[in-house]
């Protein structure tokens, strides 16, 4: 009884978002109107001359829009334990640290209820749309989900990634409940002090729930597949723990061990079974359904920089759904994917107009829009004019500046989206890539998307020889007279010299951009260099993020490489097993 009262009404939940957002601009207005009197006591605002005035003008006028560079001294105060309010009315207690692959090493932003409560909102909206598509009964869900070292600051705060103070949180696992969608290990695991043991865990209590398991999911898409990957080196083993309901002796923490012992029993017929199954697998296709014959889709962020991972995604998939999870950072949610059916690539996020107070750049025409319309070529160094969430154009593409119920306010994200159409009076937006990660030697521009696209192209050329990159990076080397694009691959395994001075000779050729290809020609940019990786460079990457407080869940690996990111450049650098310099120009 009480099991069914938990459950989650997801008519009302839709209900609930087709009423908001079909009065979008005025819920945007009421929300920041809620967000700025919320927060007025805070220092940051009170210096701005706002004056308790909470409209959208009023604020506009008064408030700048900033980086997380601008607002870092204030983070760093709360950080070390401000006493009087800085950027929020109620003091903040928690601090999330963000991935940081972008910028090398991690950013803090405040956490907080508010935080907790719009991140459930967004979790909630998107299963009542997915559920409705793709119903899950009572079961369990297969989540390779890990949380960091929580610790505490010079002021006393926790600090944690933002996936970390999510899944601490009790409000997460009711959630999890409510959404019929439990994690099937034990805390214990999720909060591991080793992913690899806890990554190790995870699959073995999938496999032991495997009749159960409705739904496998992660963060983002990355960990899925990196867990699968796992999953073919191990699987022997997780056979022999499970045939001797003994845990290997790989896992050493105590209390890992102590709450798996409480699920493994000597289990023979299912260990046989999965033997079974995993050795009549034709190169690990449809592993999933394989091994989780009620599972009834895949779910996790698989847009932007994970669009790398789909292909093996699918493959391990066979004919399971995927279905990209919300749109959101460690500084706070945007949207959510409302429209599960469609196909992953093609997602779009919905913005929800109560979670924060949205703006966005417009990347294209701006500046001249603003020159035609001032007549003053000087205006080129002005600050680009950020339009409200109700006013964005269907094909256009802007940077999202977010205002938020932690403390952010005009608070550019960096990242760059589309608008695809409108749900009600809300934009719906497919991400389009990181506005800072971009390739450019001169007058060329490649970002993240393009790289991608040149990536795909080239690795079709080891795909015919059964071969995959595994992940891939970038690097603008400058050292060289003139610069030129280096393009790291990891690759699945040999792959002859002549088809690799191929691949080389793609990716110059894939990007397309007019500055890139005129100073090719020209010679104004160096032939674009292939480094091939040895195997196992990318893990190296990743534990060199976890050593700086980063967790599983959020990583990412880093597209493109700057100067300033020393050491993983040299992780890259000193991993390099062969060479190639394009000849396409
Ligand atoms: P983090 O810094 O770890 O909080 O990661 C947040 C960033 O991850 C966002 O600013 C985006 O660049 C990226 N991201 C988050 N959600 C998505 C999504 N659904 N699709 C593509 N990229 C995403």
């Amino acid at each position: 009884m009480l099991e069914k009262m938990e459950i989650l009404h997801v008519e009302k939940v839709i209900e609930e978002f087709e009423t908001m957002t079909k009065d979008a601009e005025n819920v945007q207005r009421e929300t920041l109107k809620k967000i700025l009197e919320e927060n007025g006591s805070a220092e940051y605002l009170q210096n701005l001359g706002l004056n308790g005035r909470t409209d959208p003008q009023s604020f506009k006028a008064c408030v700048p829009v900033v980086t997380h560079q601008d607002l870092e001294p204030y983070i760093q105060r709360i950080v070390d334990g401000a006493s009087s309010p800085v950027l929020t009315g109620k003091p903040i207690t928690t601090i999330s640290l963000s991935s940081g692959t972008t910028q090398g090493r991690p950013k803090f932003v405040p956490f907080n209820d508010e935080l907790m409560e719009t991140t459930l909102q967004i979790f909630r909206t998107s299963y009542a749309f997915r559920n409705r598509e793709f119903p899950v009964k009572n079961g369990k869900a297969l989540q390779f989900i890990y949380s960091s070292k929580q610790s505490r600051t010079k002021g006393g705060l926790f600090a944690g990634t933002a996936t970390t103070n999510v899944f601490r949180n009790s409000q997460f696992k009711k959630a999890m409940k409510a959404m019929q969608s439990q994690c099937c290990s034990p805390d214990e695991v999720i909060f591991g002090p080793d992913f690899r043991q806890s990554l190790y865990c995870h699959l073995l209590c999938g496999l032991i729930f495997r009749e159960e398991i409705q739904l496998v999911s992660s963060t983002f898409a990355h960990s899925i597949v990196h867990a699968f990957r796992t999953l073919e080196q191990v699987w022997e083993e997780l056979c022999d723990d499970i045939r001797e309901g003994i845990l290997t002796s790989r896992i050493t923490f105590p209390s890992v061990r102590s709450a798996m012992a409480k699920l493994l029993k000597p289990n023979p017929e299912l260990a046989d079974l999965i033997h079974r199954k995993i050795s009549g697998l034709s190169n690990w296709y449809g592993l999933i359904p394989e091994l989780f014959p009620n599972v009834k889709y895949i779910y996790g962020i698989m847009t932007g920089s994970m669009e790398h991972y789909l292909k093996k995604l699918r493959h391990y998939a066979g004919d399971v759904p995927l279905i990209s999870a919300d749109y959101g950072s460690s500084e706070g949610w945007i949207g959510a994917n409302i429209n599960p059916n469609v196909p992953t690539e093609s997602t779009t996020y919905a913005v929800l107009p109560n979670i924060g107070y949205f703006e966005f750049i417009p990347l294209k025409e701006n500046v001249e829009e603003q020159v035609h319309d001032r007549g003053d070529a000087n205006i080129l160094s002005m600050e680009p004019k950020p339009v409200s969430l109700t006013e964005v154009k269907i094909g256009e593409e802007y940077e999202v500046i977010v205002t938020s119920f932690a403390g952010l306010y005009r608070y550019r994200l960096g990242d760059v989206v589309k608008v695809m159409g409108f749900h009600n009076s809300t934009p719906e937006l497919k991400f389009i890539c990181r506005r800072n990660l971009m390739l450019t030697v001169n007058i060329d521009k490649n970002t993240e998307k393009d790289l991608q696209q040149a990536v795909e192209e080239a690795a079709k050329l080891i795909a015919e020889e059964k071969q995959e990159v595994i992940d891939f990076s970038s690097h603008v080397d400058m050292w060289t007279d003139p610069g030129h694009y280096v393009i790291f691959w990891e690759i699945s395994g040999e792959v002859s010299d002549e088809v690799l001075k191929e691949c080389c000779n793609c990716l110059d050729r894939s990007f397309v951009d007019a500055g890139y290809v005129s100073s090719r020609k020209v010679s104004a940019i160096g032939p674009l260099e292939l480094r091939v990786l040895w195997r196992g460079t990318f893990q190296k990457v990743l534990d060199h993020y976890l050593g700086l407080g980063a967790a599983v869940s959020q990583f990412k690996t880093p597209r493109c490489v700057g100067p300033t990111n020393y050491n993983v450049l040299q992780i890259l650098c000193d991993n390099v097993a062969k060479t190639y310099f394009s000849t396409a120009f």
